[in-house]
């Protein structure tokens, strides 16, 4: 690894993998950081191991990954992975752990394609175990094929819910219930928006192909179920919920949640890039022109992690992001960069067609987002409790910043990666107030966890 490159990016999704093959197509020195082991990210996680039958069973989706991470492999940009990225701050100085050792290397240009994580939200018995999140399902069976053996429950909202699901069902794996919490009047608010959305309307095919073929296999889908409660002693035993009026339990020991994606901005936030808070998404996202250009100079964000627009819009976004930088660079034109960059904003311009019709009717209903259950923890690292977050605001702690002194949430290992946001919903409940950009943590690095040795092996020279 150079302690210098032209281009610098991290993450090796759709985005990342765009980016470096575009940027390094022109000679310029490009090095790509993925703390996971192979590049795909996460809709394409293992794609250049994943076996015909495994590819087959995630659908047609997934096999796209295979073309992307080709052009990278067959790129010249510099590839590390297994490196997780620390901190990045406003001189492009990048703190990376490699190999057990950290270092800073710097860079002319960076973009954060670090892309998206599932929205965590309390709910009465979410930190049992037995209780764990959609996408983790999905990885383990990505990543080593893995899959429940005695039956699952799903619960949430979203696509990638429904995703789950239907590749289960494919896997055969015993889906003994699909608990949509959308709140059946979102079918009503999302109306208006289905004209615009069927001009993407390959994508409402898909849902309601998966739809069907989860109809046809049995299983069993519940709309507009509420009180969702995950339900046991030391592990999970049972789910109960309502449904129409009416309670419900299944007995099962396996339980995985999904309500929707939010952008990784840990290090966008690190970097002191602005932010701002997106009410239809329900998070917050870096400030980025059409480039990916953030506040910062030199700092771009592509994918996922400059707002939720799906995988192909973030290969797009990573191109266009790429291209920006070979004219930052000097090395195109500003002809030769909005040339190439036409067929990109035509597949965006598709993409962003279904994106309200999908805001709108997979929405996570208020009453989830800002639990008024005080029981419920909401830091899992610290256990505070929605109670204790209210109490706080009662007693004059007006913001997330101030609650997180006075009650210790977020200030555990995960530095509030899980909790930031529905903190900032109780916050902001409790104190009948709108979220606004200052209702997030203030973010400090190291925004992953590293221990004191990794980071006292940074050489000398580097620190001063
Ligand atoms: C768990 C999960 C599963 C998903 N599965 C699907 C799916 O099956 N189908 C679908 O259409 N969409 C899926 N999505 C949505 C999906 O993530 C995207 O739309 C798409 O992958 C976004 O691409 P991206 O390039 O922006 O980011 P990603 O694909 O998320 O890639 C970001 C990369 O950045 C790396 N990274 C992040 N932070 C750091 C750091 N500090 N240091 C080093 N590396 C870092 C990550 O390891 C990751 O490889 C999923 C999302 C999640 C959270």
């Amino acid at each position: 690894m150079n302690n210098h490159y032209q281009l610098l990016i991290i993450g090796a999704g759709p985005a990342g993998l765009a980016a470096a093959a575009t940027a390094s197509a022109h000679g310029i020195s490009c090095a790509l950081l993925d703390e996971q082991s192979t590049p795909g990210g996460q809709i394409y996680r293992s794609i250049e191991s994943a076996s015909q039958l495994r590819a087959e069973k995630l659908g047609s989706e997934y096999m796209r990954g295979k073309q992307l991470a080709t052009a990278f492999r067959e790129s010249d940009a510099d590839y590390f992975p297994d490196t997780k990225v620390w901190s990045v701050n406003d001189q492009r100085e990048v703190g990376v752990l490699h190999q057990d050792k950290s270092r800073i290397i710097t860079a002319d240009q960076i973009l954060l394609a670090s892309g998206a994580m599932e929205r965590p939200v309390p709910f009465s018995g979410w930190t049992l175990p037995g209780v764990m999140q959609a996408g983790a399902g999905q990885i383990l069976f990505k990543s080593a094929g893995v899959v429940p053996s005695d039956g699952v429950v799903l619960a949430g909202s979203g696509p990638l819910l429904l995703l789950l699901a239907w590749q289960y069902m494919q896997l055969g794996v015993d889906v003994k219930a699909l608990l949509d919490v959308t709140p059946l009047s979102n079918h009503l608010l999302a109306l208006p928006k289905l004209p615009r959305a069927l001009l993407a309307h390959h994508y409402l095919t898909k849902g309601l192909v998966y739809q069907r073929d989860l109809y046809r296999a049995g299983i069993s889908t519940k709309l507009g179920v509420s009180q969702l409660k995950a339900e046991g002693d030391e592990n999970l035993k049972s789910v109960s919920y309502r449904h129409f009026g009416r309670e419900h339990r299944i007995e099962t020991d396996l339980l995985l949640t999904h309500f929707g994606v939010i952008p990784h901005i840990w290090l966008s936030q690190s970097a002191g890039c602005k932010h701002l808070w997106d009410s239809s998404q329900q998070c917050w996202r870096p400030q980025h022109d059409e480039w990916g250009n953030t506040s910062i100079k030199g700092i771009l964000v592509a994918g996922d992690g400059a707002g939720i627009n799906g995988a192909r819009s973030a290969e797009h976004a990573g191109h266009l992001a790429g291209l920006q930088v070979l004219f930052a660079l000097g090395v195109l034109t500003q002809e030769e960069r909005d040339k190439q960059s036409v067929k990109d904003r035509k597949w965006m311009e598709d993409d962003r067609h279904i994106r309200p019709f999908l805001e709108s009717y997979f929405a996570i209903p208020q009453s989830m987002l800002a639990t008024k259950d005080n029981d419920n923890i909401v830091c899992r690292c610290e256990e505070i409790t929605a109670g204790e977050i209210r109490e706080a605001v009662k007693s004059g702690h007006g913001g997330s910043n101030d609650v997180k002194y006075m009650t210790r949430c977020g200030m555990g290992p995960c530095q509030g990666r899980q909790c930031a946001n529905a903190v900032a919903h109780i916050v902001a409940d409790a104190g009948d107030q709108a979220i606004s950009v200052e209702s997030h943590f203030r973010g400090r690095p190291p925004v992953t966890p590293l221990s004191l040795q990794q980071l006292a092996s940074l050489r000398q020279e580097q620190v001063q």
